[in-house]
């Protein structure tokens, strides 16, 4: 029999770990393994608040694809995919097409939107490599603008970022840190910029240890941000944002718009006729798709119900990660024929989110709290783990959050 074909679509956490595993997993008379991606890069997600801040420069935050994968062992195909063809076992991308036999699909998040009027034309949100340098560049534009106008333009210097779930709090941390240096930059009073977030619940990080929530706001009010809580974002304009709270509404000028208030799945998912919620398939246990037996879905396209709870699991990089490598796992049993499947158990590690460079907050091993210095180490620490256990210890001294250890 040939060779079966295994098809990863998507170099993001879950796409990049499947084939890293694969390629050391299976032999190479296995199977064929192809990497599809948009970029010849993975990038750090979970660092581009600080890219969209200026605390980190993007290059940091990517890894060029043939510094992970052995291209002798993975074809990779720089490419976009357009669409899925589950029944057909194709993949249709902008410059050609690919069958499969197998299929993993790793396309990540899309910013979730709620239909709201002028949020795609008028507001950043921090999805990629692209849209980090975007909102990194026009904050600095802005300010750089502020002292060539010929009247007081409030608008220049009012950063508003919505939605208070971690990203939006980890982009705060590093922005409110960035602000007094671009005003040493630019020539401008601190007391002139305004950072202002907009949360439409009653609560910054919802479901968050609440002793944590409150030494957040706290820190970053400290900081100069203002917060808006239980309050809407209605409408954005290329003058500002619109707010309501108690049935009021409010425009707030601002040309510094940072969207940060929720993800779905990639809409190409939806798209191709799979079974889907918010663009995320409701995979079984072992993280196939309902209807497909050769299709696995990793990552943020994937949504697992956790038995605890009776509620979705977070889209997190810790969970896409240890989905990778069951999928490779298991896709190893099913080219050796096994068809006795891996379940997938989540160990949940914790969470912790960072509130500049040197301050975080956490929850780790079930019920352990940490909140300043120690939390951001503990940041760094499973950074760093990330990165050696992807590109082992060259790729940790190239990448690593290293400043940890001085
Ligand atoms: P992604 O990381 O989104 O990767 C998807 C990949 O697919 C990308 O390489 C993309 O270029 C590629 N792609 C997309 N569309 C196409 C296409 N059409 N054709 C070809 N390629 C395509 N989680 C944590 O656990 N801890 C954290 O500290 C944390 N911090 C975060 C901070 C920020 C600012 C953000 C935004 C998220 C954070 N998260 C964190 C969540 C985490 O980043 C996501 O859950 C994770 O990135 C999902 O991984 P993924 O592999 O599913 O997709
Ligand atoms: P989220 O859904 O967790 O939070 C979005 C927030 O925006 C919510 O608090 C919501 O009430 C608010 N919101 C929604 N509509 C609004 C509106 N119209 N006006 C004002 N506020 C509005 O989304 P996220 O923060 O982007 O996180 C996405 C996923 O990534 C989550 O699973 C999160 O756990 C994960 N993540 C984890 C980390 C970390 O572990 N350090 C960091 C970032 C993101």
């Amino acid at each position: 029999m040939s060779r079966p074909n295994i098809v990863v679509l998507g170099a993001g956490y879950g796409g990049i770990m499947t084939t890293v595993r694969l390629q050391k997993e299976l032999k190479a008379n296995d199977a064929n393994i192809t990497l599809v991606n948009k970029n010849d890069y993975h990038y750090q997600t979970t660092w581009l608040h600080e890219s969209s801040a200026g605390t980190l420069h993007h290059d940091r935050a990517r890894i060029p694809i043939g510094d992970l994968i052995d291209f002798n062992r993975v074809n990779f195909i720089q490419d976009t995919v357009l669409s899925i063809d589950p029944e057909g076992q194709r993949v249709q991308l902008e410059e050609g097409e690919l069958t499969y036999d197998y299929l993993v699909i790793g396309l990540g998040f899309e910013t979730a939107t709620f239909g709201i009027e002028g949020l795609l034309e008028h507001a950043h949100s921090i999805t990629n490599i692209n849209s980090s340098r975007l909102i990194r560049e026009e904050i600095e534009r802005n300010f750089a603008k502020y002292n060539n106008e010929p009247e007081e333009r409030e608008d220049l210097l009012t950063i508003v970022v919505g939605g208070a779930g971690f990203t939006g709090i980890e982009f705060l941390g590093e922005i409110a840190n960035r602000v007094p240096e671009l005003c040493e930059e630019y020539d401008i009073p601190r007391e002139k910029v305004r950072i202002i977030n907009v949360e439409a619940g009653p609560t910054a990080l919802a479901g968050f240890d609440p002793e944590l929530v409150e030494y957040a706001m706290n820190r970053l009010e400290e900081k100069g941000v203002e917060f808006r809580i239980s309050t809407m974002i209605k409408k954005v304009t290329e003058d500002g944002i619109v707010v309501e709270k108690d049935d009021e509404q409010e425009m707030i000028p601002s040309r510094n718009v940072v969207w940060a208030a929720g993800v779905t799945g990639n809409s190409i998912v939806g798209e191709s006729g799979f079974e889907v919620n918010r663009n995320k398939v409701p995979v079984r246990e072992d993280l196939r798709a309902p209807d497909y037996d050769n299709v696995f879905v990793v990552g943020d396209c994937a949504v697992l119900m956790n038995p605890e709870t009776e509620r979705p699991y977070p889209p997190t990089a810790q969970i896409a990660i240890q989905m990778a490598e069951l999928t490779a796992r298991n896709l190893k049993q099913v080219v050796h024929g096994n068809n006795e499947l891996e379940p997938f158990e989540f160990d949940n590690k914790g969470t912790v989110a960072s509130l500049g460079n040197t301050d975080a907050i956490g929850v780790i091993f079930g019920d352990r709290k940490l909140f300043g210095r120690s939390a951001s180490i503990m940041k760094k620490v499973i950074d760093n783990r990330y990165l050696l256990k992807l590109g082992g210890v060259g790729l940790f001294l190239k990448k690593g959050k290293l400043d940890m250890y001085h």
